[in-house]
């Protein structure tokens, strides 16, 4: 059974509890993901290091009174079989993120999409603070949505689960920026900001400095 995001928070409030948040880079080894012929850009290595960025933060965020322990799927360029990535998901104290980059055969869609667990009130508030906190790192578009989906990793993960489109690779502007670290650093901030908002009650948030205002993109 899906754990909602009211359960996530009751726990919080009664003892130190540790979150394992699992990042999943997308693609990796021999399978590149979607590609960008033109500037000669993979998905895999984006979607790696955005991944790294965020582990990275949550690591920094972890304290005696809240413990964050981030997991990464992959931390190099490997192949893993999807069935695989959902492995250290638990039942408990857990989040799944699966980062990938998008792609269309016209290169005009641009802009963050996010995909959640279906039927899971936890996974589709995690999506739309998602939304709200990356979206805005690009280009905002018609295309920016949150939606259910029935992807492998979000119907084999046992925790709350969430897919991250972080742009199109197909257009050159969103292909530009997502190889920019600047933009990898904000993206990433965005998405440890969504994660802390969605299992954190909003004391413990505004503690580690965050925005905690609940705005809504649409
Ligand atoms: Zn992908």
């Amino acid at each position: 059974m899906a754990v909602h995001s009211d359960e996530l928070r009751k726990d919080t409030d009664m003892a130190v509890k540790e979150y394992t948040i699992v990042i999943d880079p997308g693609h990796g080894g021999k399978d590149p993901g979607c590609v960008n012929t033109i500037q000669g850009r993979q998905e895999k290595v984006v979607n790696l290091a955005v991944a790294k960025l965020v582990a990275a933060k949550l690591l920094s965020l972890y304290n005696k009174e809240y413990k964050i322990a981030p997991v990464l799927t992959r931390e190099t360029d490997i192949f893993i079989p999807l069935d695989k990535r959902t492995k250290p998901t638990t039942s408990g104290l857990c989040i799944f993120v699966s980062i990938h980059s998008n792609s269309c055969e016209r290169d005009t869609p641009h802009g963050l999409q996010v995909y959640y667990k279906r039927n899971c009130v936890a996974s589709q508030t995690l999506a739309a603070n998602l939304l709200c906190r990356c979206a805005p790192v690009l280009r905002l578009s018609k295309w920016n949505r949150a939606d259910p989906a029935t992807f492998t990793v979000l119907k084999t993960s046992k925790c709350p689960a969430v897919l991250i489109e972080l742009g199109f690779l197909s257009n050159q502007i969103d292909c530009r920026e997502l190889n920019n670290l600047t933009t990898q650093v904000a993206l990433a901030d965005g998405i440890v900001e969504a994660v802390i908002r969605s299992i954190v009650p909003a004391d413990i948030a505004i503690e580690y400095g965050f925005d905690v205002t609940g705005h809504t993109l649409r």
